[in-house]
């Protein structure tokens, strides 16, 4: 049987939700097909022996438009917002530092050596040209800033947003108001302080924050809304256009009728959207299948309060490579939000693998949660083994936007201009944090729903 819709979203994590959501309430007729049993792609909150763990995602920043969409579902009083304030620690040999987040903290901070301090100075009163061709983050740090500067806070920070390697990350893609703001003004600190006047955005107070039930509310409030219009354990398989421009999308699972519809919007990981839109242009294929994805591990583990010394005062902590160790850092859970761990009780989430280690994720779950276990008991003065763990492996977590990326994105712009009512949304466009995809998505739709009305 074909099914007819004016729109069609493949894919049913953040991103494909969002669009599907923002169609619907601009009255098109949409289907959402998502391949696995279950909504939210990596966003998956479980509650497990008194812990609520998030498997992917621990919090998210509530940037405007997210705020916006959580009120109109009638979520905004369950949004939980960490402390404001909450340190964040960064390891440096065997202590953990505050890492400074403003002005004053950055000079009179320990972790900031002079060469940074005066490389600083040089740009805040100095003009630089950022290189014509792309630029990797560690390049770009060692050229403004500094060797130390790069191994103690931004690679840290990076594995922390990205689990990327800042040696091949682009910093135009992965960091576009650092690049945007050295065109502009000449200079970092005077950019981002000042926008070019083409730039200007709301300035938005960053938070981080989650739900009472956990990042997965979401998810269940978008899947109810559309729950007459989504196939679960439905797979896209094949798309062709038909004769009259619209598209004919064949589906397996738990249907195999297919689709025919005016929009289809790609919301799926770049392997998948890769193979499905070669079907119709060969050379759409490269350019996606030549984005990387970092493999993470999240590792939780739950510790009586009274077996761990040190105060978990804050955010969690960073690790530099240089360290020598293998976890990348550690998120205090049941710090931030109330309700994570039974009383009594603390959950300490540690990620490990990245774009710098993948091997790391093909160890055993167990040997995971040991390796975990080694690594932060001494740096939080643990005294005990763990009473609860949680292992998730996710072998392609978060795309890289690694040099080239932003040629890549242009050459699949220009090849699917080609095929009017065709869209793409997703984590590797315009930022993989959950509010970028949101904003995105949001963009998308308000162009995905004017093609359908055409
Ligand atoms: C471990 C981890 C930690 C993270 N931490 C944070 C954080 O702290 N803060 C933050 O803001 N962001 C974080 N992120 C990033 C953020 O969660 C993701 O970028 C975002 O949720 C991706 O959403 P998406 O919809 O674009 O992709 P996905 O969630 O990957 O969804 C894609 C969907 O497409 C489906 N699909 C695939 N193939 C098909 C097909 N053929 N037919 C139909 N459906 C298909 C998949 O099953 C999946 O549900 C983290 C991500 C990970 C993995």
């Amino acid at each position: 049987m074909t099914r007819h819709a004016q729109a069609l979203v493949v894919g049913g994590g953040i991103s494909g939700l969002v669009c599907a959501y923002a169609l619907q309430k601009a009255a098109i007729e949409v289907l959402l097909v998502e391949t696995s049993a279950r909504l939210g792609g990596v966003i998956n909150s479980v509650s497990r022996d008194g812990y609520l763990l998030e498997l992917g995602p621990q919090s998210f920043s509530a940037t405007s438009q997210l705020r916006s969409l959580c009120a109109e579902l009638g979520l905004a009083n369950q949004l939980l917002e960490a402390p404001p304030r909450a340190p964040r620690y960064v390891l440096v040999g065997d202590k953990l530092e505050g890492v400074p987040l403003s002005p004053p903290a950055f000079f009179t901070s320990s972790l900031i050596d002079g060469s940074t301090k005066w490389a600083l100075l040089r740009d805040i009163f100095g003009k630089s040209v950022p290189p014509e061709g792309d630029e990797s983050v560690a390049a770009f740090v060692r050229r403004k800033f500094s060797e130390p500067l790069l191994d103690l806070l931004v690679g840290p920070f990076v594995s922390g947003i990205y689990a990327g390697d800042p040696e091949k990350l682009s910093v135009r893609s992965a960091f576009p108001r650092l690049h945007e703001a050295e065109t502009a003004r000449g200079s970092i600190v005077r950019g981002m302080l000042r926008p070019g006047k083409s730039k200007k955005r709301p300035r938005e107070r960053p938070t981080l924050n989650t739900f009472r039930a956990g990042n997965e509310t979401l998810v269940r409030a978008l899947g109810n809304k559309l729950a007459s219009t989504t196939l679960l354990g439905t797979r896209a398989t094949n798309v062709y256009r038909q004769n009259d421009g619209s598209y004919h999308v064949s589906l397996e699972g738990n249907t195999n009728d297919s689709v025919s519809a005016k929009s289809v919007i790609f919301a799926t990981p770049t392997d998948v959207t890769g193979k499905l839109l070669g079907q119709l242009q060969p050379s759409l294929r490269p350019p996606f299948a030549s984005v990387e994805y970092a493999a993470v591990a999240v590792v939780s583990l739950g510790y009586a309060q009274k077996d761990v010394s040190r105060s978990l005062d804050g955010f969690g902590f960073l690790v530099p490579r240089s360290a020598g160790l293998r976890i990348l850092g550690t998120v205090w859970n049941s710090s931030l939000f109330p309700g994570r761990a039974p009383d009594g009780y603390a959950l300490l989430t540690t990620f490990v693998g990245g774009a710098t280690d993948a091997a790391a994720t093909r160890l055993t779950h167990n040997e995971l949660s040991t390796m975990a276990h080694r690594e932060i008991a001494p740096l939080l003065s643990i005294r005990s083994h763990p009473m609860f763990s949680s292992v998730t492996i996710w072998p392609r977590a978060l795309p890289q936007y690694n040099l080239g990326h932003g040629d890549r994105l242009a050459t699949i712009a220009e090849n699917l201009s080609r095929f009017p009512g065709l869209f793409l949304t997703g984590n590797y466009l315009r930022g993989p944090a959950i509010g970028a995809c949101v904003e995105q998505a949001l963009a998308v739709a308000r162009e995905a729903a004017a093609a359908a009305q055409r």
